[in-house]
């Protein structure tokens, strides 16, 4: 199995709502290591940019205006796996079809109020590694 690295974001639900204390036990407590993390709030232009993939969905604005509505925490994960393995302990995007004990089974309000984001494959988790922290200043 391969040491991965990957980045997970507890969106402004969950920050709001205060479950960043949670979400980090969950990591840890299940193999993944946190290689850096940081509390920021995103402008448009940074939420636009990072979730470029999804340009034209009837849901972008809307995604957009919610992960600038307050701090968010950015997060780098690493272990074994650990690409899958977040999205495993993350659920489904639909909290209606998350698995039970999910995070998003746990705290997410909706499709898009779901708490948290986690990188989907391993050209993802590099590239939003890299828009997010500096390797040589922020990642340890
Ligand atoms: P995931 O975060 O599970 O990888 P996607 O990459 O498909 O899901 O979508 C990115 C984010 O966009 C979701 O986490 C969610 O916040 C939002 N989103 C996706 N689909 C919808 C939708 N149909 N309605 C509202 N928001 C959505
Ligand atoms: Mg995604």
């Amino acid at each position: 199995m391969a040491i991965e690295r990957t980045l997970s974001i507890v969106k402004p639900d969950g920050v709001q709502n205060g479950h960043i204390g949670h979400v980090l036990s969950v990591f840890e407590g299940n193999g993944l290591t946190i290689r850096a993390a940081k509390l920021v709030r995103l402008t448009q232009a940074q939420a636009e940019g990072f979730y470029a993939e999804h340009k034209g969905r009837g849901f972008f604005g809307e995604l957009v205006e919610f992960m600038t509505s307050g701090p968010v925490l950015l997060v780098c994960l690493e272990g074994e796996n650990a690409i899958a393995k977040n999205r495993e302990l993350m659920g489904a995007t639909d909290p209606a079809q998350a698995a039970p004990g999910t995070l998003r089974k746990l705290y997410a309000e909706s499709k898009g109020r779901n708490t948290v984001h986690g990188s989907d494959g391993e050209a993802s988790a590099a590239r939003e590694l890299r828009y997010f922290f500096s390797e040589a200043f922020e990642m340890v």
